[in-house]
């Protein structure tokens, strides 16, 4: 079946964000390691952490996906910017450890000013300083819509950062569905070529999640903006083929839509399953 979950909140604890998730029927779930804002990680309770992995095992959920707050750029040309970013990302991937749970998502960044390949080597500074070879997680670069000075907007960004990182073993890649369509790839009238561009600068064994959303926006618009599945530019038709592509579908895919309630995500889950 297919392993499919939306974000969810983890503020009532993880085992509350479990039963959520099993409710609606979800096999995963995406949460935020702390504030998206940023701020300081609630302290790990372990009897909570005891009661999820029971849950995981007994309902055969599928990976889990942490996501990092938005505002750890990495990239920025603000020393004090990059300072925030590698202590947060050192202390997350300290706390991954201590979950169950071994993807964890970023957005690779943005540079700010100073020019994509600068921004790069910034991220690959913090990468390389933090992330060692005996962590069990891996660390997965989001594709990004390219606004503003965004960095992932394209395959060969991606490609170069994982070229340059000193643990790439433990890199890989979650691939937005609408920030790639907004990015410019057109994964609407050309999925497998989309997949062919990417497997040959990435390389698919590289691809380790699916953020599964609608955009609001045209193709190759650059924004960021999620709609409900079906009801954007993408559309269910590419949907359908996206959830049922041989080289996705056993793939974790995570849902990001506006939904006005928690509850909402069920009609989606369900709709992408009967494909
Ligand atoms: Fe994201
Ligand atoms: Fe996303
Ligand atoms: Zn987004």
């Amino acid at each position: 079946m297919l392993c499919v979950g939306p974000h969810t909140s983890i503020a009532k604890g993880f085992k509350a964000a479990f039963d959520a998730a099993d409710k609606i029927g979800a096999m995963t779930f995406q949460f935020f390691t702390r504030n998206p804002r940023g701020g300081k990680a609630r302290a790990l309770d372990e009897k909570d952490i005891a009661a999820l992995k029971l849950g995981l095992g007994a309902k055969h959920f599928g990976p889990l996906l942490a996501h990092a707050p938005y505002t750890m750029n990495m990239a920025s040309k603000t020393e004090k910017t990059r300072e925030f970013a590698r202590d947060l990302f050192a202390d997350d991937l300290n706390r991954m450890e201590a979950l169950p749970c071994s993807l964890y998502n970023f957005h690779p960044g943005s540079h700010t000013g100073q020019g994509a390949d600068k921004g790069i080597a910034e991220i690959l500074e913090i990468l390389n300083e933090v992330m060692s070879p005996d962590q069990t997680t891996t660390v997965l670069l989001e594709t990004m819509s390219g606004k503003g000075t965004e960095i992932g907007r394209s395959f060969e960004e991606l490609a170069a950062i994982i070229a340059g990182a000193a643990v790439p073993e433990h890199l890989g890649v979650c691939l937005d569905t609408c920030h790639v369509y907004s990015a410019g790839y057109d994964i609407v009238n050309d999925l497998d070529g989309v997949l062919a561009e990417f497997d040959r600068l990435v390389g698919l064994e590289r691809l380790k999640a699916i953020h599964l959303n609608d955009s609001k926006t045209p193709f190759g618009s650059h924004k960021d903006r999620h709609e409900k599945l079906g009801e954007g530019s993408i559309g269910w038709d590419a949907f359908k083929r996206i959830v049922t592509h041989p080289a996705l579908k056993p793939l974790p895919f995570f849902l990001e839509t506006p939904q006005a309630k928690y509850g909402d995500y069920q009609t989606e889950i369900q709709k992408v399953r009967a494909f």
